[in-house]
């Protein structure tokens, strides 16, 4: 199939899922889709759809009780949903993603935990390979 072709429909599958699992989208691209919930299961359908997660942006999730909890917000101001409490605190942290979808799991699951600046407030803002700033670079 022709590359551009390939993407358009990727890019209406994608568009499809970010409504159906209440992704926070930020911009108009594909980078920085703030997944709250059901984050394995909006991987998975990706995997199915050809397209990997490239980047993974870091979020805090600031409503009251996480400011109770965990003090936040823990990084500057953010985007807002009608379906999430609160709003979505932008960190100064991007994790490369090298090892396609897997790998993006087992960092959301396991490497994140290791950070200093981790904390349970955190989620995750997906970049994926359909965007116009991943082509450009073309990082496989
Ligand atoms: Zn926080």
């Amino acid at each position: 199939m022709l590359e551009y072709i390939k993407l358009y429909f990727q890019r209406k599958s994608v568009d499809k899922l970010i409504k159906e699992f209440n992704v926070v989208k930020v911009g108009n691209g594909y980078i920085d889709c703030i997944v709250p919930e059901k984050i394995d299961s909006f991987i998975d359908e990706l995997t199915k759809i050809g397209v990997f997660v490239t980047d993974i942006s870091w979020w805090c999730h600031c409503t009251l009780s996480n400011k109770k909890l965990y003090g936040c917000p823990h990084g500057m101001g953010g985007p807002q949903s009608d379906v999430y409490a609160g709003f979505f605190s932008e960190l100064n942290y991007i994790t490369e993603v090298h090892n396609g979808n897997k790998d993006a799991k087992r960092i959301i699951h396991e490497e994140i935990k290791k950070e200093s600046w981790y904390s349970p407030c955190l989620v995750p803002g997906l970049w994926l390979s359909i965007d116009k700033y991943f082509l450009k670079r073309g990082r496989q």
